[in-house]
């Protein structure tokens, strides 16, 4: 067995690549498949997750559009159609222009929920365009007014991380990768503004070579190494590691991990926008949090306070 420490990993890289690419990136993270990326295998990797309804990968992409209309009339009707996952501003109230964030699986099925409102047709023909790999099927299958009376602008990264405070809070999405044990990261998912990617255990069969034939723990941040409360520990991994691989050698990996345990080792993607990730650490950094879940919370805190001057003003972790 093998033992390794918690972490928790700002993914920053994955903001400037193709949202092909950071989707299947992330994606891969569930099967532990990272090292089949090539430089073609996004497009039928993300068709497969969504044709097997996986849609959840299809969240690990958030875009910010601008969307100016014709008319008031073209706004209330979208808001009157109650959009859901999508973080909706309307920063000059004289301007008839909405800032529109949400994950390319929000965008997908607003369309699905309110394609009869022009701003929302307008919308996803601008997406189809723009991007097609995620939108084609959408504008393919119904058909645009061509005119939607709304004119659709993207905004870059840099254009969203210059937006005013207020505004960027919501709109600007970060994901973190945890490396960490199966109890912080059940408590993780409660956090349900987020979108989350995790390694399955019903996949990964670690008795193969590139998980070393073997199973990974964390290593519990509550008993010295020396103690004896840590050699208990250890002795109950080993043995259940013992049990889970006997239990694979006639067993599928869902079944064999029935017996893993809260220590096990296991990768969490959270996706969120800054205005969550405040939420979640006004929660998972203060005393009350459980001790593991403060372990990877606190210096994460301390990295988004230098990522993001002044957005995490005030929060310390105790
Ligand atoms: C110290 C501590 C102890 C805990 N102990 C337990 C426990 O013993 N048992 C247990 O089951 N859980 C426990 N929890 C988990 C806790 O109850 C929450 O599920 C978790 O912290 C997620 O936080 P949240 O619900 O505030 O916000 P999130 O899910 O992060 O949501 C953020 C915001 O979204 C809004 N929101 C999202 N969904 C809804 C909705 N359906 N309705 C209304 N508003 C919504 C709310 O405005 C909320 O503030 C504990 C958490 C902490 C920090």
């Amino acid at each position: 067995m093998q033992i390794v420490p918690a972490s928790a990993t700002i993914l920053d890289d994955l903001d400037r690549q193709t949202m092909a690419r950071r989707i299947e990136s992330c994606g891969r993270l569930c099967y532990k498949s990272e090292d089949r990326i090539t430089d073609t295998s996004a497009e039928p990797f993300i068709r497969k997750v969504t044709e097997h309804g996986h849609n959840s990968v299809l969240e690990m992409a958030a875009l910010t559009l601008r969307v100016y209309c014709e008319t008031e009339a073209i706004i209330d009707q979208f808001l009157a159609a109650q959009p859901k996952y999508l973080q909706i501003d309307r920063p000059e109230k004289k301007e008839k222009m909405l800032l529109i964030s949400g994950t390319v699986r929000a965008f997908r099925e607003i369309y699905q929920n309110c394609g009869n409102t022009k701003l929302v047709k307008g919308m996803t023909a601008f997406l189809a365009q723009r991007h097609p790999l995620f939108f084609f099927d959408l504008s393919g299958r119904r058909g645009f007014l061509p005119q939607t009376g709304v004119e659709v602008e993207k905004l870059s990264l840099d254009e969203v991380d210059a937006l005013p405070t207020d505004l960027l809070v919501k709109h600007r999405h970060l994901a973190v990768r945890f490396v960490t044990n199966r109890a912080v990261t059940h408590e993780l998912v409660r956090h349900r503004p987020c979108s989350f990617l995790q390694e399955s255990q019903r996949y990964c069969r670690y008795s193969q070579d590139k998980f070393g034939n073997e199973v990974t723990f964390i290593k519990p941040m509550f008993f010295p190494e020396d103690s004896e409360e840590y050699l208990l520990w250890q002795q109950a991994m080993l043995e259940t590691e013992k049990i889970y691989l006997k239990l694979l050698e006639t067993s599928s990996p869902q079944a064999a991990r029935t017996v893993l345990p809260n220590s096990c080792k296991t990768e969490i993607i959270v996706y969120a926008n800054l205005l969550e990730w405040l939420h979640i650490f006004r929660l998972r950094t203060t005393k009350a949090a459980e001790p593991s879940m403060r372990e990877v919370m606190n210096p994460l805190l301390a990295a988004m306070q230098q990522r993001f001057p002044g957005v995490f003003d005030g929060l310390q972790g105790e």
